[in-house]
């Protein structure tokens, strides 16, 4: 199996490249038809030589995703269901980062990422794990996700056309120019949210020379400040975020603020109960002194009465963490149910009254199956039926 180019980092490049003595320059144009004009073909690589490219090819493969569905529109939540070499199928969702409330098109996008085909972990609630965890994805296929979305043009973002790109010609490379984008275009997603289908944290390596990989100034340039890294919560691996030299935010899927409430929907909680989730977050949070956002989920008569607001707003309070209260999506073919309006206002202000900054998620897209994991599986309950 030959590698994926969009897998290795520049340093590993330019290795490769040393070693077929090839000028610099060469490397950053690879790279500016990669990142810029995310190409789908070495042939679209019209400034490299015939051979080089022949070269590349025998090399390495330039892995592309393939939309299978799309679903959503322009300026409003968008998801895209696309298709694996292998046939399995994932998904990413673009959400607007402004809304746009007076009819302007809003230019910056968060991206919600996947980071398996499926999920190990089975929360009760989640679409992701109904089928289990089938495979981790690949570095290439992570990166993907945000090249391809870029690539679509209903998604509001015109690849610059390749006439436009200054990439520098034989003998004429700024040495100033360094590994930086030679085109910085202001790219459509510059959030990141890793939320998509599977746990993140049990993909740890390969999600970390993703997130690199898209943070570089030569790859996506989204800042590290900008990608949010979600985990069900997986300690020992939030103790290792910790030591990461980036500054990636953290957001936990608490769902429960006690291990009863935990234990009845979130298996995880079994291996790492909330003592030592909690222990392990304090110690993210002294490393890198970061907020933590603490995702809750309202689920109708499992989570949502008001009492747990006293074990939740104690926990936010000793973490200093802000709660992101979301209102449940429905999944096909699980029992749960989101609250009232009523009963999810109540809980947040409880929270406020507790002196902790929560917020209630009004959904996005929640007539788009926008959960994580919802359009994929029923595609696939489609596909078996079919
Ligand atoms: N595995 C990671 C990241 C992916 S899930 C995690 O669990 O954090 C991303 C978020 O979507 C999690 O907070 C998850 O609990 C939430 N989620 C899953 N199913 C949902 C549903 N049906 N409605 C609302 N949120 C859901
Ligand atoms: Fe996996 Fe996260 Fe879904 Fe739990 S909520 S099953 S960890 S994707």
């Amino acid at each position: 199996m030959l590698p994926d180019i969009k897998s290795l980092h520049h340093d590993e490049l330019q290795a490769q490249f040393e070693s077929w003595t090839l000028p610099a320059y060469r490397l950053e144009q690879l790279l500016n038809w990669l990142y810029v004009q995310r190409v789908t073909s070495w042939d679209a690589m019209t400034n490299l030589p015939k051979a080089l490219r022949e070269r590349l090819r025998q090399h390495f493969t330039l892995t592309t995703l393939e939309l299978v569905r799309k679903q959503g529109a322009r300026d409003t939540t968008e998801k895209f269901l696309w298709r694996l070499s292998d046939g399995a199928l994932i998904e990413s969702v673009l959400l607007p980062a402004n809304p746009a409330l007076y009819g302007d098109a809003s230019d910056r996008h968060t991206l919600c990422v996947s980071t398996q085909v499926g999920c190990a972990y089975g929360c009760k609630f989640c679409a992701s794990g109904i089928d289990g965890w089938k495979r981790n994805l690949g570095v290439e296929e992570i990166v993907e996700q945000v090249l391809a979305v870029e690539r679509v043009p209903s998604s509001g973002f015109r690849v610059p056309s390749c006439t436009t790109v200054s990439v520098p010609e034989p003998g004429t490379q700024n040495p100033e120019l360094g590994t930086r984008n030679p085109n910085p275009e202001p790219r459509l997603i510059n959030n990141l949210v890793i939320m998509g289908m599977g746990e993140p944290l049990a993909n740890y390596d390969t999600l970390m020379k993703a997130l690199r990989t898209l943070n570089a100034p030569w790859g996506g340039g989204i800042g590290a400040r900008k990608i949010t890294i979600s985990t069900s919560g997986l300690a020992p691996q939030i103790r290792r975020l910790a030591d990461e030299p980036l500054q990636f935010r953290l957001a936990l899927s608490l769902h429960g603020a006690t291990d009863a409430v935990r234990n009845k929907i979130m298996p995880v909680n079994r291996k790492y109960p909330l003592a030592e989730l909690i222990a392990a977050c304090e110690h993210y949070q002294r490393r890198k002194d970061r907020m933590i956002t603490f995702e809750y989920i309202l689920i109708a008569g499992v989570n949502d009465d008001v009492e747990e607001t006293r074990p939740l707003a104690a926990l936010a309070r000793r973490l200093n963490a802000k709660i992101n209260l979301i209102p449940y999506n429905t999944v096909q073919g699980l029992p749960w149910q989101r609250p009232s309006e009523a009963i999810q206002e109540k809980f947040l202000a409880a929270l406020e009254a507790q002196g902790v900054t929560a917020t209630l998620r009004r959904e996005k897209g929640h007539d788009i199956d926008a959960a994580c994991g919802q359009l994929r599986l029923r595609t696939e309950r489609e596909l078996a039926a079919t």
